[in-house]
């Protein structure tokens, strides 16, 4: 064995969070590592927790949404408006989340504070694929049928039992194509 140097301290590797670029490969590694919620959708919180170059905060952010900051190559801060009730919380965080997992060398031109998800006919393809991601994220296909299963197609307790606002997921029902034409 090689000596250690003095000073030397052991590290844990850090996550790869450079392969996790599609929301598949999210969900397998959230699998792995037990941070599924029941409905075997992203536990959107544990996971950026579990990032190191990612710290989550709660603001007062008046009207907007979200945000989220680089710091620095290795420190990027996701702001989520407190006053949200906690599932539209989580679509936000999950929006951030796609921010920095698919275009983190563009967020530190974004401007700090957007509103997500409320903004009508979204043509931004940098928002929509962010939206995109969030959705897949929270509400994957197999979890949103088995739901409204659950919820006799009842779409508030559908949301609930997701953990998601009604709006969120009357988003994902209308790019899956369930929304029956609303
Ligand atoms: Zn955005």
């Amino acid at each position: 064995m090689r000596p250690t140097p003095p000073g030397y301290q052991s590290k844990l590797p850090k996550m790869l969070s450079s392969a996790l670029d599609t929301a598949e490969r999210v969900l397998e590694y959230c699998k792995n590592h037990d941070l599924l919620t029941d409905y075997d959708a992203a536990n959107i919180e544990d996971l950026i927790a579990r990032d190191e170059a990612l710290s989550l905060v709660y603001v007062d952010l008046q009207d907007k949404d979200a945000y989220i900051k680089c710091n620095s190559d290795e420190d990027f801060e996701i702001g989520i408006n407190k006053r949200h009730h906690r599932n539209r919380q989580r679509f936000s965080m999950a929006h951030e989340y796609g921010h920095y997992q698919l275009h983190r060398s563009d967020i530190k031109r974004m401007a700090v504070g957007e509103r997500i998800l409320h903004r009508d006919g979204e043509i931004n393809p940098v928002e929509r694929q962010a939206n995109n991601f969030a959705a897949n994220l929270l509400m994957p296909e197999a979890s949103v049928r088995k739901a409204l299963k659950a919820a006799s197609n009842d779409v508030a307790t559908a949301a609930k039992l997701l953990q998601v606002s009604i709006a969120a997921l009357d988003f994902r029902l209308a790019n899956l194509g369930l929304n029956n034409g609303k």
